[in-house]
């Protein structure tokens, strides 16, 4: 029996990274061997902040990191996603063609599957050009994937217009049985600042939702306890969730491959000094930026609360960075540009997690029981926020004033609150119990994994 090689991409965003790379590094324990394909911009990221670790070494040589150009000059602004996908979809599709020669022709190697993100859908189309199979996969949760799947039928309904929008704000359900969704809230809605903008990032998820039936699997990472009526409403969905990273002390995955930025490992000592339950963990994701006012409040609420904190503020160096205001004390804290948040999530001395409730971290604050303060931003936060609070009751969501300001009298109210409600804290232990058994060897997710990886190997 040959050994599966799965070719992998992910979209170009940490969040989306990250749950792939972890996907990766199980197929490559599972005996596959993976070839993972960044953008150029991203994987000089990811190999400087893996420093002096050795790859090869770690996983003898079956996981390898290469990259293609996403069409981008490498000083253009990533962070303009409407542009990103556009250059994206006009020379990504050329690049990964001559990147699957390549591979062919230099490392005489077969590609088993490709496996891209849902929103890199385009690739499956390229890979059909070379008889690869195709498999899917999706980042967010099984309510997002149902929600592109059926832009169409939307449009169909007249629930969004061409454009993705609605006039009126209007609540739907995708069946009977979904959560509610509003159109205020939709996850292309928000992530562009203009409508010229949003239009193309519309257009773009509309071309890579009608690639979906290209592909053999649909995976996602999620779990069925988590969402039981997204995942019937699409039954070809199958949970894999949570893929989280492998922390063994004595072995190669400890290594992050995958990040962006260097973690800060100070912080894990940190809070082996602090008591147990005592710490407000906050951090909002990898692009989440501030405003001056927005940030002043959050640092005030921060030495409000009086409790120990652990705050994750990465845009320290950039060119709009926000700045600690005089008043600051932050004696309570550590402030850290990077934490290893998944160790963290997992330390006993955590309390709660003030989170922008971008998925992955969704995902692992509950993998891990720990109860949220929601503040999204944008994307499917909103939606995520309103599931954390109001399906499974595992969090509070901050109220903001007229002038659309979280003040810091809010956050020590809800820190205040969230601690003091023992019914939360019960819920989210039980949560962690039901979506931890998914990875276990018998678990739901582990079986699905498993059928995935032996019908690689048929
Ligand atoms: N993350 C991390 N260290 C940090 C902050 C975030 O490792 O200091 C990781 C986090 O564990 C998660 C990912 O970055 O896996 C962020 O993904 P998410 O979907 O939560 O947010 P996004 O960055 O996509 O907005």
């Amino acid at each position: 029996m040959s050994i599966p090689c799965v070719l992998v991409l992910p979209f170009p965003a940490q969040g989306h990274i990250i749950p792939l790379m972890n996907f990766s590094k199980k197929l490559v324990e599972h005996g596959c061997k993976v070839i993972f394909v960044n953008t150029d911009f991203n994987h000089k990221l990811v190999m400087n902040s893996m420093g002096e670790q050795q790859l090869d070494d770690s996983f003898n040589g079956a996981l390898k990191l290469v990259s293609i150009s996403d069409g981008l000059r490498h000083d253009e602004d990533r962070t303009n996603f409407a542009k990103l996908c556009v250059t994206m979809l006009s020379t990504m599709p050329n690049m990964l063609e001559k990147l699957i020669k390549e591979i062919c022709l230099n490392d005489n190697c077969r590609i088993s599957c490709m496996v891209a993100d849902v929103i890199m859908g385009w690739a499956l189309d390229v890979g059909s050009k070379f008889g690869i199979n195709g498999t899917l996969f999706w980042s967010s949760s099984a309510a997002m994937f149902a929600l592109l799947y059926n832009i169409p039928k939307l449009m169909d309904d007249g629930i969004i217009d061409s454009n993705g929008l609605s006039a009126t704000k209007k609540t739907f359900q995708l069946s009977p049985n979904m959560p509610m969704m509003d159109t205020e809230a939709l996850v292309w809605s928000n992530v562009a600042e203009d409508s010229i903008n949003l239009n193309k990032i519309f257009n773009y998820l509309k071309h890579c939702s009608q690639t979906t039936n290209l592909a053999k699997w649909w995976l996602c990472n999620t779990t069925y306890e988590l969402e039981p009526q997204s995942l019937s409403f699409l039954p070809k969905l199958l949970p894999i969730g949570p893929l989280l990273n492998i922390y063994d002390e004595n072995k190669s995955a400890t290594i992050s491959i995958g990040q962006f930025w260097e973690e800060d490992l100070s912080c894990m000592s940190w809070l082996d000094q602090q008591q147990h339950n005592s710490v407000v963990y906050v951090a909002f994701g990898s692009f989440t930026l501030f405003d001056q006012n927005q940030f002043k409040e959050l640092a005030l609420g921060l030495d409000l609360i009086n409790r120990p904190f652990l705050w994750v503020v990465h845009d320290q160096d950039s060119k709009n960075s926000t700045t600690f205001p005089n008043e600051f004390k932050g004696y309570k804290g550590k402030i850290v540009k990077w934490a290893p948040q998944q160790k963290v999530l997992s330390h006993p001395s955590i309390a709660c997690f003030i989170s922008h409730c971008g998925w992955n971290s969704t995902l692992e604050g509950l993998s891990n029981g720990v109860p949220f303060l929601c503040w999204p931003y944008h994307a499917d936060q909103f939606y995520d926020k309103t599931y954390i609070c109001d399906e499974l009751k595992v969090g509070l969501a901050f109220n903001k004033d007229e002038k659309g300001l979280v003040l810091s009298g809010e956050i020590k109210k809800k820190v205040d609150q969230l601690l003091s409600d023992e019914n939360i804290r019960l819920r989210s232990m039980e949560l962690k119990g039901k979506v931890t058994m998914n990875i276990a060897q018998e678990g739901q997710s582990s079986k699905n994994f498993n059928k995935f990886v032996e019908w690689l190997k048929e």
